[in-house]
């Protein structure tokens, strides 16, 4: 049933300065008809770089642009800034690792202000990082053969050889059982040393329980997943030692409750990756993050979430699912994109390199050197994301 025109009116302008008030960070409405003023770029976490503004001296000068009320006189961080119709624009010089922009209005709604934080990533070089989920087979497969080394197992030997030859660093994010009974209790101690030799390349960190249910971690309480953790965390120091153990950097399924980011930041998360991407009633992979910071990191590299400390990466390629002939494709426009080109986030699962898998994929290790050779050539070196700030060295 329709309802009277006035009405109707009265509710879509309603609607529209909710909308404002509610989607922080989103670019949908323009402030400017409601005397409210916003920022609109950059977005609030951002990771900029000297890609997105100019070095000077060692700081970095970007430029901030947002809406506000035609009449206002808006300043940005103390600066009056350039008007344009609606739109305000300003220089700002970024030098701390994190800065507040502040846009404030003076006008015929009083003072007004709109607060953002960006992040700098200061020591910034083009990098990649390089992440495997879903571990638990060749755990098993080391503990069942006994082998007199790790690399005699033919997945750690593939991969030890795309280190030696490209200098790639992997992380191995591992579960604690699998499905036929087997759990890392039993994985021995005798390759102790063999890891920790290894462990400037070679990291094992938490992904979950268990292969299945899937999503374990999406609807679960905080608590449970933090036991998961650490369950899984013990056993790595005990068989691998303490430089071999990384903090968790993907969960299983990339999604945990929100209430989960703080005690994951406690536990030594400090970067978690995820695809960002986009389905029919909104976004998957996410860490539940909201609509807005979602689509955001569907095209960006990274996103920093203040109040858990945790920054987000978009997963770049999912090499299990790219075959060869699309794998560079895939990465070449990324490196074009001041907002993509920075970080790599290589990606791939475990399950697809065992011939007894259903999906087993006979060429997944020349996908991997396809990438990593790829990036290698292009100048990107390969750092663990828990090391720096998302591997860029302090
Ligand atoms: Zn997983």
């Amino acid at each position: 049933m329709e309802q009277p025109t006035t009405r109707r009116r009265f509710l879509q302008g309603a609607t529209a300065g909710t909308v404002g008030m509610i989607l922080e960070g989103s670019n949908v409405v323009s402030a400017g008809a409601l005397g409210s003023i916003r920022i609109e770029e950059p977005f609030h976490g951002a990771v900029l770089n000297r890609r997105h503004g100019k070095e000077v001296d060692g700081s970095l000068e970007i430029r901030v642009s947002g809406q506000a009320s035609l009449r206002d006189q808006v300043t940005v961080n103390g600066l009056p800034a350039q008007r344009e119709g609606t739109r305000f624009t300003s220089e700002v010089t970024i030098r701390q690792k994190e800065t507040e922009i502040i846009a404030a209005s003076d006008g015929s709604f009083g003072r007004q202000e709109h607060r953002i934080r960006v992040v700098c990533d200061r020591h910034s070089k083009p990098r990649y990082r390089f992440s495997i989920d879903d571990n638990s087979f060749f755990l098993r497969d080391i503990a069942q053969k006994q082998y007199a080394s790790l690399f005699d197992c033919f997945y750690l030997k593939n991969l030890r050889d795309l280190h030696s030859k490209h200098g790639t660093r992997f992380v191995l994010n591992i579960y604690y059982a699998t499905k036929d009974g087997f759990e890392l209790p039993e994985f021995p101690e005798r390759y102790k040393s063999e890891w920790q030799d290894n462990s400037d390349w070679l990291k094992l960190a938490f992904h979950a329980y268990a292969n299945e249910p899937d999503r374990p971690y999406q609807y679960t309480p905080a608590s449970q997943l933090i036991t998961d953790l650490n369950k899984v965390a013990e056993q790595i120091i005990r068989f691998a030692g303490e430089q071999t153990y990384s903090p968790p950097t993907v969960i299983h399924w990339g999604m945990v409750q929100p209430t989960a980011l703080k005690p994951l930041f406690e536990c030594g998360v400090r970067v978690l990756s995820g695809y960002f991407s986009r389905v029919n009633s909104g976004w998957d992979v996410n860490y539940l993050l909201d609509d807005a910071r979602s689509e955001y990191l569907s095209r960006h590299d990274a996103l920093m979430d203040f109040d858990s400390g945790i920054v987000f990466s978009k997963v770049d390629i999912v090499c299990n699912s790219t075959p060869i002939d699309r794998i560079v494709p895939t990465l070449e426009p990324l490196t074009k994109d001041p907002n993509q080109a920075e970080i790599m986030d290589i990606f791939t699962h475990e399950q697809y390199f065992w011939p007894f898998y259903s999906n087993y994929i006979p060429d997944h290790f020349q996908r991997l050197e396809t990438a990593i050779r790829w990036v290698t050539e292009q100048g990107y070196k390969p750092v663990f994301f828990h090391e720096g700030f998302l591997g860029a060295l302090e």
